[in-house]
């Protein structure tokens, strides 16, 4: 998609400091990064989000991810990795082609990722019982 700047990327039209390819995925650091070293793996293929995204190559981005944690614990010395992936608009997707985000964690960074809550009584079984029938 020529107005998609992750296809830009995979494209060589726009700089990217990419740091892992295979022949459907690459990896490349955020510009804006949570820590240095956040990554994000893409299908070089435009998929939109995670839903969009063939079964294999959703498989293959995972295993990319994997490597890359490696990566990042190893020669960056990260204590652990946060995996995310934003799908749709709702949820903070800015880039319409699929990306997973492997960012690099330190103890004490004092990052906190998903306010939690709670449920009202019954919810809780009403909720799995929602999600078990489309299962
Ligand atoms: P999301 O909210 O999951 O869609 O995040 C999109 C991510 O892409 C953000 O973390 C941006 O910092 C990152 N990003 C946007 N443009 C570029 C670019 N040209 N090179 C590298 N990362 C980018
Ligand atoms: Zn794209």
């Amino acid at each position: 998609m020529q107005d998609c700047i992750f296809c830009r990327i995979v494209a060589g039209q726009l700089p990217a400091a990419r740091i892992l390819e295979t022949p459907k995925i690459l990896a490349f650091l955020d510009i804006a990064p949570v820590h240095y070293g956040h990554t994000l793996v893409i299908p070089k293929a435009h998929h939109q989000n995670l839903l969009d995204l063939p079964d294999g190559l959703w498989e293959e981005i995972g295993h990319v991810c994997r490597r890359v944690a490696q990566a990042i614990q190893l020669n960056l010395k990260a204590q652990g990795f946060n995996i995310g992936m934003n799908n749709f608009a709702a949820a903070g997707q800015e880039v319409f082609h699929a990306h997973v985000h492997v960012i690099p964690r330190y103890s004490g960074d004092g990052l906190k990722l998903f306010p939690q809550g709670s449920y009202k009584p019954g919810d809780l079984e009403k909720t799995a019982a929602q999600l078990r029938q489309a299962l």
